[in-house]
């Protein structure tokens, strides 16, 4: 995913935008690996204040997750608005080189840092529903399609309780 700022970079006050549709592969995160169901779509705002450039974006796609409740694949949508700070090699300060992308040639490779754009906000869980209900913790069956028997049995609250409790510990 590579732009060219030659415009833009040269003069200041000057705003350059891009349209970017690209294919990315499939990444790690955490235990998972996550792909793209669709081309990423980036649309970039880069306006030159003179001291540097400032880069807006919006980042969306269609990325191919599993549900942590119910351990079902499903497209997680994703939208976000980001800003950045491009600065150039020669005249990055010590904060510039930590936090700012920098670059030093007319054309800028972003593959790299949208990644890491959409890396930091990805949830720590994905749940493919807010109301996904998991599990039976019994039998394993999938409760979004349907009741399991295990949940037709009748138990004594108490021993319900217990179960509960045994559970509990053994999870830890
Ligand atoms: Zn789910
Ligand atoms: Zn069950």
């Amino acid at each position: 995913m590579k732009i060219n700022i030659s415009q833009v970079r040269r003069m200041t006050g000057e705003t350059a935008r891009y349209d970017l549709k690209e294919e990315f592969s499939p990444f790690e995160f955490g235990m998972e690996t996550i792909s793209f169901l669709s081309p990423l779509h980036v649309q970039l705002q880069v306006h030159n204040t003179g001291k540097l450039l400032i880069a807006h974006g919006t980042i969306e796609a269609e990325l191919k997750a599993v549900c942590g409740r119910c351990l079902e694949e499903f497209s997680y949508p994703l939208h976000l608005d980001f800003e950045d700070e491009w600065v150039y090699a020669s005249q990055a300060t010590e904060e510039q080189q930590e936090n700012a992308l920098i670059f030093d040639k007319d054309e800028i490779e972003l593959r790299e840092r949208i990644m890491e754009h959409i890396v930091l906000a990805l949830p720590m869980k994905f749940v493919c529903s807010p109301d996904c209900q998991g599990l039976c913790p019994e039998c394993g069956a999938n409760l979004n399609l349907g009741v399991c028997s295990c949940s037709k049995e009748t138990l004594d609250p108490r021993l319900a309780e217990l179960a509960k409790l045994a559970k509990l510990t053994l999870d830890d």
